[in-house]
């Protein structure tokens, strides 16, 4: 059994965790924060999941512990060209699948992460922050967010640039709702979109949006919200506050050195205008657990450099090739130029035509490059 201490207690530094402690390893976790407390009332702060996301969730038995108030499935997302006539839908039927991902709030799946770890006996040091003397086990997972203290500490360069955008997000109520649907709209402005909440007719905004928007009053941000959604869900109007978050883009240029891995934000953060980072994280931290196992059949023990570098093989290529994609996104939806607003509306439109692109762009979104 090897001793792997785990920097940062989110999404994907608990879910390596669990995945880990099942395996039978001896994790335990370090968090600079106090522990978080439950929020009541109407959660602005949601992550949308793919199947495969989904799917590991479900296998470290976190799913089921989240109320149906805090999960909503989604079957079709729906996408909107905002400065022109593109349009296309994709559906869970295309993939033979009854769902696409799921909608969770994210203080409820990191209260139910928090659970599950204990219920395994995982311990959690609370603020209790990144320390040189935490690489004296047999490896340390730095899963400590985009400005990751172990990666710096360490010396792991990153290539990095902020976007002139932050994310503004609030929960909005429609008065002509579609059920199990998440709306994208793209355009000049940047990506707008709704994921559908459990109570009937909310939606999570996330318009990542110049960044002067996000202090506009909130009479002018319900304005442009239902000016972009062209009343295609009714009248939208906004229920909670705004909260706003700044975006970048930032790559580790390596994912592990002599007995330390990075996963998650901490290795690569994206734009989250297709919902991919927090899915990203969690598909790191299955496959590092999963290489550590295996390794284990081999006769291979950590911090054996070759567990790290089979998994950083698998897991940078994908981080990288999403992040290049998001970035094509959202260069050509940011576009003012007509010609390219004309070729993108023509495109959305041909992939709606295309049975075949459609589900190769969903299997991507559902599951991955791997
Ligand atoms: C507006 C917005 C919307 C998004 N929507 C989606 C979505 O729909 N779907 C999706 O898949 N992804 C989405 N993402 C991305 C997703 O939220 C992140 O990729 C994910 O939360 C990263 O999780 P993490 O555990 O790697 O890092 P974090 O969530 O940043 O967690 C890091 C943890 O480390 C701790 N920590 C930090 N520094 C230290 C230190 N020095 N010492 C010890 N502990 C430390 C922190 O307290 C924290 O608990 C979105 C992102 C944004 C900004």
């Amino acid at each position: 059994m090897s001793q792997i201490n785990i920097v940062g207690a989110g999404l994907s530094g608990l879910s390596f965790a669990i995945k880990a402690r099942v395996g039978g390893e001896n994790v335990t976790l370090f968090d600079k924060s106090a522990p978080p407390s439950i929020s009541s009332g109407l959660c602005a702060n949601v992550i949308s999941i793919n199947k495969r996301s989904a799917d590991f969730l479900k296998s470290l038995g976190i799913l089921e512990r989240l109320e149906d108030s805090s999960r909503t499935s989604f079957h079709e997302i729906v996408v909107n060209d905002s400065d022109g006539i593109g349009r296309v839908c994709f559906s869970s039927k295309v993939l033979q699948e009854d769902y696409l991902g799921f909608v969770i709030e994210a203080d409820a799946l990191r209260h139910a992460m928090l659970e599950q770890a204990k219920s395994i006996g995982i311990q959690i040091f609370w603020q209790h922050p990144f320390a040189l003397e935490l690489l004296k086990c047999d490896l340390l997972v730095a899963a400590d967010g985009p400005n990751s203290a172990a990666r710096e500490a360490l010396g792991i360069k990153t290539f990095q640039y902020p976007y002139a955008q932050s994310a503004n997000v609030c929960v909005v109520e429609a008065t002509r709702p579609i059920e199990g649907t998440a709306f994208q709209w793209f355009g000049k402005e940047g990506p707008l979109a709704l994921l559908p909440l459990s109570e009937a007719g909310r939606y999570a905004v996330i318009w990542s949006s110049p960044k002067d928007f996000g202090i506009q009053p909130e009479y002018y941000f319900e304005n442009e919200i239902n000016r972009r959604t062209r009343e295609d869900l009714g009248k939208l109007s906004i229920l909670t506050k705004r909260l706003s978050f700044p975006l970048q883009q930032k790559h580790a240029l390596k994912y592990f050195i002599d007995g330390v891995a990075l996963i998650g934000d901490s290795a690569h953060t994206i734009h989250p205008l297709a919902g991919q980072g927090g899915n990203l994280g969690f598909a790191d931290a299955e496959v590092l657990a999963d290489e550590i196992s295996l390794s284990k059949i081999e006769g291979l023990s950590l911090p054996n450099k070759r567990i790290l570098r089979r998994y950083q093989r698998k897991r940078r290529l994908e981080a990288v090739t999403f992040g290049l994609t998001m970035e094509a996104f959202y260069r050509s939806c940011g576009s003012q130029n007509p010609g390219v607003q004309l070729v993108r509306s023509l495109g959305m439109n041909y992939v709606q035509e295309n049975d075949h692109l459609k589900r190769i762009a969903m299997s991507i979104a559902a599951s991955g490059f791997c």
